[in-house]
């Protein structure tokens, strides 16, 4: 597909709830879409809806936007900063006889319409309303955009689903704006997308049926109407819409789940759009081969486990000391409480991080091996404590002793010293010194555990297992 470097997307969320997770990847598809085109995206905060509206939300989908290092192209617009303008466009619209004030309220309007002409002649309705004198003084009214009624049905090529057409028949004067002269989400979409020169609407499903009333005051104002592409939903496992019962679903408990911005960013644009069997992708190559053509049109069921799996392999991959960094952001006094300097905590986040899921788990993980262990498994015991083990273990605390510098290397050599010298296999020595650090029989390597919390503390274990193995009956 040829480039399209003056192509213009904008992010528009409402403020009314915390960004969730389809609102996001609605984001990173826009976003790709312009990166891949060499176009422009940009951030608008559709805040109108006064009531529902709050500057809390607006905080939080800008924490939630920065987090996966998404950002506006040209300073972000604010629409309730532009309410003159949608007023003056709305007065323009009335004094054009393209809107009119309906001083009705809509229910009496639908009663009226429904007595005089049934549901047959929903044409006919429209002079009621449209027939009103327009200046009733002090009396509330809404503004009602009237609709062409030689118009025909509305076509637009959706560029996910193709061909959409919508008779005008299913539209009826929708309002503009509300009683106190509030405008309404159609209408400033429209005069927002307008002045921010708005080339492809790319957004979720749920707002197709906006769309045929959006283009009716596109060609109102005489201006070329966009490209639309509307995103299919993401579902549940159960294949309904997306629930809170299946997944988190605003974005930043993700971030306090321990997942990273880039696995969350790969895993939900592969929800929907795929690049042959490919599963992991870099950022660039995502904006290399991302087109709004491979995206599916049917709904994409969100996988946990696949989720799982990805941050698995970006945690992997990625750099240890920044995973560190990632936990303090997480919780801020995460380190305060641990035994461990900075250089036993990277060391420790590279053992933890190949076993995990997530961050939050190497977390918990670290903080548990902070401590000795609360109890000993007993299943471990029964299955690698025997009769000669104590003895095995005394060995080895006083050869430990001896070690002067703690390296990794010497504490290996010693161990396996002690088990050939009593004939053991390694298991047999590793197995209980695994019991004693961890208290259970998995673990990362015992060596490197041994290394990195130190000999006085690692022989402080030993001794406790010994203790406790002296004091067991029988
Ligand atoms: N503000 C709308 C929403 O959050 C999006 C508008 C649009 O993308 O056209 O659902």
């Amino acid at each position: 597909m040829k480039k399209n470097p003056s192509c213009r997307v904008r992010f528009a969320p409402s403020p009314t709830g915390n960004l969730h997770i389809g609102g996001l990847r609605a984001a990173l598809f826009n976003w790709l879409f312009a990166r891949h085109n060499g176009g422009t995206f940009l951030l608008r905060i559709e805040d109108t809806d006064i009531e529902r509206s709050k500057p809390e939300y607006t905080q939080s989908i800008l924490q939630a936007l920065d987090w996966v290092q998404i950002a506006s192209d040209e300073p972000m617009v604010i629409q309730s900063e532009r309410i003159r303008e949608h007023h003056r466009m709305i007065d323009q619209l009335l004094v054009q006889g393209k809107a009119y004030k309906d001083y009705y309220q809509q229910d009496e309007f639908f009663e009226l319409y429904a007595a005089k002409y049934g549901s047959a002649e929903f044409a006919k309705a429209y002079h009621i309303c449209r027939d009103q004198e327009q200046n009733q003084g002090d009396k509330p009214y809404v503004v009602r955009f009237k609709l062409p009624l030689d118009r025909g049905s509305i076509t637009f090529n959706d560029m996910i689903r193709g061909q959409i057409t919508i008779g005008t028949e299913q539209l009826d004067d929708f309002v503009i704006a509300r009683s106190g002269g509030f405008p309404m989400y159609n209408f400033v979409v429209v005069i927002d997308d307008i002045f921010q020169e708005i080339t492809h609407i790319i957004r979720g499903e749920e707002h197709l049926s906006n769309t045929p009333k959006q283009i009716l005051l596109y060609e109102a104002f005489g201006k070329p109407v966009p490209q639309f592409a509307h995103l299919p939903l993401i579902l549940g496992p159960d294949g309904n819409k997306l629930s809170k019962r299946d997944a988190a679903t605003s974005v930043l408990e993700y971030k306090y789940a321990g997942y990273l911005p880039d696995a969350l960013f790969n895993y939900l644009v592969r929800l929907g759009w795929a690049h042959g069997d490919q599963e992991v992708f870099t950022r660039q190559e995502l904006i290399q081969f991302f087109t709004l053509e491979a995206v599916g049109k049917k709904g994409a069921i969100f996988d946990k486990e696949k989720l799982d799996w990805l941050n698995g392999v970006y945690m992997r991959a990625a750099d240890d000391v920044t995973l560190c960094a990632t936990m303090t952001e997480i919780d801020p006094t995460y380190t305060d409480m641990l035994p461990f300097d900075d250089e036993q905590l990277v060391q420790l986040v590279h053992l933890y991080k190949e076993r995990s899921k997530t961050i939050a788990e190497v977390m918990q993980e670290i903080k548990t091996f902070a401590h000795e262990p609360a109890q000993y498994d007993a299943q471990a015991i029964a299955e690698w404590v025997d009769k000669d083990t104590p003895a095995l273990l005394v060995s080895l605390v006083n050869l430990l002793q001896t070690i002067d510098s703690w390296q990794l290397n010497k504490i290996k050599d010693n161990i396996t010293a002690v088990a050939k010298e009593k004939g053991k296999k390694l298991g047999a020595v590793a197995q209980p010194i695994r019991i004693a650090l961890v208290g259970g029989s998995s673990s990362p390597s015992v060596f490197e555990l041994l290394d990195i919390l130190g000999k006085d503390e690692s022989l402080r274990r030993i001794e406790l297992l010994l203790e406790y193995l002296q004091q067991m009956p029988g």
